[in-house]
């Protein structure tokens, strides 16, 4: 069949009457413009039988080589500009008809072809990325979920560590991030109270160290100890040391400030709390309920007690209370420990600073307030003058005869009497007077608020009063003793502007009240005034007389009290002052005294006592003892012996060409150094004068005791024997005990020939006195009763002196 050619169907005619051809009308037979689709026909050979108008280009063309024996097969092929997918189908004839079949091509625009498949793959991605994005928005649930917990706990450890102590992970549920969560909140819980812990530590030691404030110490520990230790209330009890204590509790909670309760507990109402225990576990019933209840609010089931102590002393306890019994009680119990130490420390540094004030204000011998304080309180109550127009009164008092008990009875009576004249002032003063102690014998009544114009009436009265309750007697172990005492009194605005003047007022008007009869008082006048000038004056100039060596030693004769012979001679101390002229002792040793200079004026007059016997040897002159006045001061604080010893030795002098002269107040005191001082200087040789006797404190008796050589009667005793047969009496007494104690006795101040006659008769040994001879020069002396005999003042013969060297006076 020729191309293009319509297929033939040749048959049979009927019985054989030939055969029919038919052939197909191929563009009739093939055109089917209902069919949906566009198609061509080809015959075996592939050649176009026919074709759907579309697709006519392919007019005349051949089917593809590819395509050709295949069936339904789809393949593109490109018409024109439309791509096409196309489907092939063989078609084979019914074997009648004489043909090989057909191909029929149908071709779709791919476009067409595909468009449901685009449109699937649309949707498909569409799909695809709405299943990622639900994939992924589950997955980051998930993880979600997951990091969450984590983050937060990431979270509160980087807060935690930057020192936010408040970071918690707060995780609920059940899972093992919870739990997790749960034990981080847990240890954030303690490192914060730890650190709390440390805070309070180091804030307590600042109070501590900063402040002797226990309530301070006491607020910042009720302030913060919730913080740092957990407990559900805090109680502090702090006793004093009569065993009082005080209740501090918190005031509502957290309002951190510390309430003082009023209740008050004694020691003895609590258990006993051994210094070794560090902690005590307590049912609430074990403690007076009384105090729980003003110590906490809510019921408590459990308490955890410290207790504190002070040098063996319960000082305080702090109290920890619980609802329900703690859990991690070791750690309370480190830390409420490390906390009950802070009070032990805080007390034991109080005391030591009340201890240290007190040493620096109070007199540690009668506790009363130093000159310190004593400035303090005087500079108040002047300020304190100046606002309300008032007076304030400075009483200076000075025991009158206090160096003689000392000497005679011994330090620890001194120190005795002192304490109870302080008694005594503060017994009569009122609450708001001071009465101090200046050192010594000296005390100082400070009385402010005195209305101005009855300032001088209320302290008349008030140092008459004074004056009577100081000379009645004290007792003194077995003794009595009256000892007296001098007031002086300076006021303020009237006669002084500050502190120190109006001391020094006071201190003046006292000199003036003792020098017009000890026992009184004086009000500061302004030529008291002028008498402390002088005062100051002759100490200025006496610093300079040491200087220019203006003190010297004059020399007066002893006689035998038959012969009338020398028997020996008084060292006494003079000051030749160019500006004073000859200025006597009584004026002035009392200064050296107070400037600190007795001990150098001692040894002073040791050596030039010495150098001059030394001197009168070396001129040829009979030896003979000189005595040499000795204060008590020299026996406490210098090794006399040595000293003696060593002048001795200097001046090559026998040692009983030496007195010493001591008041008998010392020779008869208790105190063990001057005892043993003078049985050593006895034994070497040196001999012992008793000074002024009569006038000291010792009984006769009490002389018994005393080693001692010689017995100087005192001048008041030779000046009123002529008069008065008491004193006769006394004296005849006092010369038949020397005689038992086999003491020598020498009379001083014999001034008439009545004196002179009578005392060789009564047993005296010696004179001394104007009669006999005034103290004098030494050139003098040795001329006047070494070189050329007795002068004509004394109706004495001339003597020499009975010593053991049996020297005779030329
Ligand atoms: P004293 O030891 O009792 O010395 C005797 C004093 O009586 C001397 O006074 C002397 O001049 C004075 N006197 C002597 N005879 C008579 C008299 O007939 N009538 C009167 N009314 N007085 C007479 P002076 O020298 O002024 O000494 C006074 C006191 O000073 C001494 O009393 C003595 O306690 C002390 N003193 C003197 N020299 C020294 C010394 O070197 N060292 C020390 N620490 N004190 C001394
Ligand atoms: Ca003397
Ligand atoms: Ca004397």
């Amino acid at each position: 069949m020729p191309a293009g050619s319509a297929p033939e169907l040749l048959s049979m005619l009927p019985d054989g009457q030939g055969v029919r051809v038919a052939r197909l009308a191929a563009d009739d037979f093939w055109n089917n413009d209902s069919a949906p689709e566009r198609f061509c026909v080809f015959n075996a050979e592939r050649e176009l039988l026919h074709c759907s108008p579309d697709l006519s280009m392919i007019d005349g063309g051949v089917l593809p080589e590819t395509q050709r024996g295949q069936n339904t097969i789809i393949s593109e092929w490109r018409i024109g500009e439309v791509d096409y997918l196309l489907g092939f189908w063989r078609a084979r004839c019914l074997p009648t008809l004489n043909s090989p079949g057909f191909i029929v091509m149908v071709a779709t625009p791919k476009a067409e072809a595909l468009q449901d498949l685009s449109r699937y793959r649309e949707a498909f991605v569409a799909a695809v990325l709405l299943a990622c994005a639900l994939a992924a928005g589950l997955a980051i649930g998930q993880i979600r979920r997951q990091m969450q917990p984590l983050e937060r706990l990431q979270d509160s450890t980087r807060r935690l560590s930057a020192g936010d102590l408040q970071a918690r992970a707060n995780i609920s549920g059940k899972d093992e991030f919870a739990q997790l969560g749960r034990a981080f909140d847990q240890m954030a819980e303690r490192l914060a109270q730890r650190f709390h812990m440390l805070g309070l530590l180091s804030e307590l030691d600042r109070v501590i160290l900063g402040s002797s404030e226990r309530l301070a110490l006491i607020s910042t520990l009720l302030r913060d100890i919730h913080r740092a230790v957990p407990c559900d209330g805090v109680g502090l009890v702090v006793f004093n040391a009569d065993g009082e204590g005080k209740l501090f509790s918190e005031l509502a909670e957290g309002k951190g400030e510390a309430l003082c309760g009023e209740t008050v507990v004694r020691v003895s109402d609590l258990p006993e709390f051994p210094e070794s225990e560090g902690v005590r576990v307590m049912p609430p019933g074990t403690l007076p309920q009384a105090m729980l209840d003003a110590l906490f609010r809510r019921p408590v089931a459990q308490l955890l007690v410290f207790p504190a102590h002070l040098k063996s002393r319960l000082d305080s306890l702090l109290l920890l209370a619980y609802a329900t019994p703690p859990q991690n009680l070791d750690e309370i119990a480190q830390s409420g420990r490390s906390l009950a130490d802070r009070l032990s420390i805080a007390a034991a540094n109080i005391a030591r600073e009340q201890m240290l004030y007190d040493q620096a204000h109070f007199d540690a011998l009668t506790q009363l307030p130093n000159r310190l304080l004593l400035r303090d309180r005087t500079e108040q109550a002047i300020v304190h003058a100046d606002r309300t127009e008032t007076s304030v009164a400075l009483l200076f008092i000075d025991l009158d005869g206090f160096k003689q008990v000392n000497d005679s009875l011994g330090h620890t009576q001194g120190d005795i009497l002192l304490v109870e004249y302080g008694a005594r002032l503060r017994q009569r003063m009122r609450q708001g007077d001071t009465v101090a102690r200046m050192g010594g014998d000296e005390f100082v009544v400070l009385i402010p608020d005195l209305a101005r114009d009855t300032a001088y009436a209320t302290v008349d009265r008030i140092a008459r009063a004074l004056n009577e309750a100081l000379a009645e007697p004290f007792q003194l172990g077995e003794q009595h003793l009256v000892s007296p005492a001098s007031i002086g009194i300076a006021l303020y605005p009237d006669n002084a502007s500050s502190h120190e003047e109006l001391l020094k007022m006071a201190d003046a008007a006292m000199y003036e009240s003792k020098r017009r009869a000890p026992g009184g008082y004086c009000f500061f006048t302004s030529n008291i005034s002028e008498l402390t000038r002088d005062r100051f004056e002759l100490t200025q100039d006496l610093r300079d007389a040491i200087q220019r060596r203006e003190l010297l030693l004059h020399y007066q004769p002893k006689v035998d009290a038959r012969s009338g012979r020398l028997a020996g001679a008084e060292a006494l101390l003079r000051w030749q002052s160019p500006k004073r002229g000859l200025v006597s002792p009584g004026v002035f040793v009392h200064l050296l005294d107070e400037m600190g200079l007795s001990i150098w004026l001692g040894e002073w007059v040791l050596d030039q006592a010495c150098a001059q016997m030394h001197a009168w040897d070396q001129q040829g002159y009979p030896p003979f003892p000189v005595s040499i006045n000795f204060s008590p001061l020299q026996f406490e604080r210098t090794p006399v012996l040595a000293r003696v010893q060593a002048a001795l030795d200097q001046y090559r002098l026998q040692p009983d060409r030496l007195e010493l002269e001591i008041l008998e107040s010392m020779a008869a005191s208790e105190s063990p150094t001057v005892r043993e001082n003078l049985v050593r200087l006895r034994a070497l040789g040196v001999r012992i004068a008793l000074d002024d006797f009569g006038t000291g404190f010792s009984s006769l008796v009490h002389l018994t005791q005393v080693p001692a050589d010689i017995l100087k009667l005192d001048r008041v005793f030779t000046r009123s024997l002529c008069t008065e047969t008491r004193q006769r009496e006394i004296v005849e007494l006092i010369i038949s005990m020397a005689k038992v104690m086999h003491l020598t006795v020498v009379a001083e101040g014999v001034e008439n020939e009545d004196q002179r006659e009578l005392l060789p008769r009564m047993g005296c040994d010696l004179l001394q006195g104007y009669l006999v001879g005034r103290p004098i020069a030494p050139d003098e002396f040795a001329a006047r009763w070494l070189a050329a005999g007795p002068s004509e003042e004394t109706s004495a013969a001339w003597t020499g002196w009975q010593g053991p060297s049996d020297a005779r006076m030329r």
